[in-house]
């Protein structure tokens, strides 16, 4: 299984499917994309540097950037670590793959080329990759959103499946410090056209039709979460989990909801929050409806009086007609 996570907010929904700039979390397919890191490219990173929690793979001529991100990654493991209830242990340092080059990244992992993918993280291996070149989003959060994802798979281990993906990307979003307003404006759309995403529809994969509101809603439920139940939810849930082996009864003993009356307190939430703009949305298109209307009474209106015109003119000009009896034009 394979996911993808919009994590660049565009302009606009067009510009959205154009620049759609993807993290991949990668549960079960990971393991030839790794093997691909390993051995592909290898020759190239063949350089390591070593922190207490990452082993470093980058290329030998770009030594700074491998110790920036180390820096970087060694922050953020600590943040994320205490955020999700994680006690970071230094025998255990998770292998960093650190590509300058966006081209590269993408040939090691074998992804699609035109998912302008920027980083994976692998279920088995807890190996993360990153494109650091910082063409398409910033290193420090692709490093974050990767982080939570190992974070996340080493603290559950095989239960990490029976967490939802959108919970796994949404916590990988938030962790990320992603800005809330283009997810926002997505679901504000979504909701104002009432074609949000179901969570049950987001368990296991994402549509690749929609693969931007998926992640958007994945975070914006995260946030819902940490707003509602407090800073400490996530950590608990993933605690929750971790006892009980299932996600809905975690749902129910941290939230006091079952996941899909969860769901409804937070469709509850955005509807809330997005009630004007779906006003502002449906008075407009009633007015455009209704100047459709008027344009198009105006124009019958416009046609009877021009057969009206007409009418009396062809009378006139019978009138005017050569009066053959009198030759009298
Ligand atoms: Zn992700």
């Amino acid at each position: 299984m394979r996911s993808t996570v919009l994590i660049r907010p565009p302009q606009s929904p067009r510009l959205i499917a154009a620049l759609e700039i993807m993290l991949v979390l990668l549960f079960y397919g990971h393991a030839a994309n790794a093997r691909r890191t390993a051995t592909g490219l290898l020759n190239k990173l063949s350089a390591t540097t070593r922190t207490s929690n990452f082993v470093v793979m980058h290329e030998p001529e770009d030594p700074f950037l491998a110790r920036l991100l180390a820096r970087t990654a060694e922050a953020e493991l600590k943040r994320i670590a205490a955020n999700l209830g994680y006690k970071i242990t230094n025998s255990k340092p998770f292998r960093l793959y650190v590509f300058s080059s966006h081209a590269d990244f993408l040939e090691a992992g074998g992804l699609e080329i035109g998912k302008l993918t920027v980083g994976t993280a692998s279920l088995s291996t807890e190996e993360i990759s990153v494109d650091a070149s910082g063409v398409f989003d910033l290193p420090e959060r692709i490093l974050a959103h990767e982080i939570t994802h190992a974070v996340i798979f080493r603290l559950l281990g095989a239960l990490a499946v029976e967490m939802p993906l959108w919970m796994h990307e949404g916590l990988a979003k938030y962790e990320s410090r992603e800005p809330a307003a283009y997810d926002d404006e997505m679901i504000a759309t979504a909701a104002a056209e009432g074609s949000v995403i179901p969570l049950s529809k987001l368990r296991n994969s994402f549509p690749k039709s929609r693969t931007g509101l998926a992640y958007a809603e994945s975070a914006s439920v995260v946030r819902f979460l940490v707003a509602r139940f407090g800073r400490n939810a996530p950590r608990k849930l993933i605690e929750n989990l971790n006892k009980t082996g299932s996600f809905d009864q975690a749902m129910i003993n941290v939230t006091g909801y079952s996941t899909t009356a969860f769901e409804r307190e937070w469709h509850k939430e955005i509807s809330k929050r997005y009630e004007g703009l779906r006003r502002i949305r449906l008075a407009t298109a009633f007015f455009s409806v209704l100047m459709a209307a008027l344009a198009v009474m105006a124009y019958l209106a416009r046609r009877i009086q021009k057969a009206d015109g007409a009418n009396s003119y062809d009378g006139d000009a019978s009138s005017c007609e050569p009066d053959e009896a009198d030759n009298n034009y």
